[in-house]
């Protein structure tokens, strides 16, 4: 049986995988994600569609929500979106696509108090340095095209339990099989063995996918 190449984060319409495309709206035709971004959690956040959003059948995830001290927005009312998103996952047991950017201590610490019970998912991740904390709190981690350039971030996928690493395109004119192909290559394993983990991994996290 072959098994789809699962891309757990794109902005594009990504027909030919098994894609979770990153949507404003609901989307009757594909896998998505939905979420507040960090850029844009400002006072005039409007939660009011949350509800039908979340619950609607092609909604898989959360995100991407999180925290990011290189945008103008104030910490703290990003602190505060993103708590009452994580709410939100929760009781729609979703799990949760993060974008992080220099506010890891913040995001330990959040995560600690919360004490969620849904995935969280450290989506384009490229901080080799913090890689064992954001390990050890339970996250998982996604990796991206950086992979295919940066042979020190390769390198260190490699410490990646097979059981917390996802793969995505992101923003980047790039195809999720060569991203596969890149770990999969270092990794010293098949295609087909890591599209089967990928398999596993995305099935046991993405509660509401049903595959076919
Ligand atoms: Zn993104």
């Amino acid at each position: 049986m072959g098994f789809p190449y699962f891309n757990i984060h794109s902005h594009f319409r990504d027909k030919q995988n098994a894609a979770i495309f990153q949507a404003s709206s609901i989307q009757e035709d594909c896998w998505f994600s939905f979420g507040i971004h960090p850029w844009d959690s400002d006072s005039n956040s409007d939660f009011g569609v949350f509800h039908e959003t979340l619950k609607h059948q092609n909604c898989l995830a959360v995100g991407e929500i999180g925290l990011d001290k290189l945008s103008g927005v104030n910490l703290d009312s990003q602190i505060q979106i993103f708590t009452r998103q994580i709410e939100l996952s929760e009781e729609f047991q979703l799990p949760v696509i993060i974008h992080c950017v220099r506010a890891w201590n913040e995001l330990k610490l959040l995560k600690r108090s919360l004490n969620p019970t849904q995935s969280w998912i450290y989506h384009g991740f490229s901080k080799n340095n913090i890689l064992d904390e954001v390990l050890a709190e339970g996250m998982f981690v996604s990796f991206g095209q950086r992979i295919m350039n940066d042979q020190d971030l390769l390198k260190s996928t490699l410490d990646v339990p097979m059981n917390k690493i996802f793969f995505e395109t992101d923003n980047k004119q790039v195809e999720i099989e060569q991203i596969f192909s890149a770990f999969a290559n270092a990794k010293q394993i098949t295609l087909q063995e890591l599209k089967k983990i990928q398999f596993e991994n995305f099935k046991r996290v993405f509660k509401k996918w049903k595959n076919g």
